[in-house]
């Protein structure tokens, strides 16, 4: 199974640390070539503003939206979640999404950077022991549209990871906790829709 982590930016090496460990052939995924060899699609943290302008300028954004349309299985987290939401409540002017989940979002919902904080999340789908979560600058999902399924929330409702068919995101970073059910939870997404093409 190849999974492609979009490189553009951001912790694509801890993504990559995380589905290699779990027995996935890792792609980075900085052109179109790329994109086109992978079985699923992992977007990481970072700066969405930043991702969105450098997807443009390599020619990724047209692309990654056909592949989100065709059903590529593709995870995000924080920036990542951003890119893949239909709606961005607050994107810095003229920012653009990738799109593909019935969701809007509010980047830097809990404030600046010295205001990131963890806490303990329940995450039904991937068993009862709770998801240690990490949020950084991170956004939050204002409203989950019918086409979207909420998958945690945190005590005060507000939710923080999503998906939708083929396309998972989540507010928080699993890939820096040593936390890998999320990715395992996507590597399953990926292989059913191998099977399934
Ligand atoms: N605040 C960042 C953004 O708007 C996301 C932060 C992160 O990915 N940790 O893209």
């Amino acid at each position: 199974m190849t999974v492609g982590v979009l490189a553009l930016q951001g912790d694509f090496r801890e993504h990559a640390q995380v589905l290699r460990t779990l027995g996935a052939d890792v792609v980075l995924v900085r052109r179109p070539e790329e994109l086109a060899r992978v079985d699923g699609l992992v977007i990481p943290g970072g700066e969405s503003s930043v991702m969105d302008k450098l997807a443009r300028a390599f020619g990724l954004a047209d692309p990654l939206r056909a592949a989100v349309r065709e059903g590529l299985p593709v995870y995000g987290t924080c920036a990542g979640l951003i890119m893949l939401a239909d709606t961005v409540v607050d994107g810095i002017r003229g920012q653009e999404s990738i799109g593909g989940l019935d969701i809007s979002v509010r980047r830097n919902a809990f404030g600046s950077q010295t205001q990131s904080f963890e806490t303990d999340l329940d995450v039904p789908v991937l068993g009862e022991a709770p998801v240690h979560a990490v949020f950084i600058r991170a956004p939050v999902v204002d409203t989950v549209g019918p086409r979207a399924t909420a998958l945690a929330r945190l005590a005060d409702g507000r939710c923080v990871a999503v998906e939708q068919g083929r396309l998972l995101g989540t507010s928080f970073h699993p890939e820096i906790t040593g936390e890998h059910r999320f990715h395992e939870y996507f590597l399953g997404t990926v292989s059913a829709a191998r099977f399934l093409g």
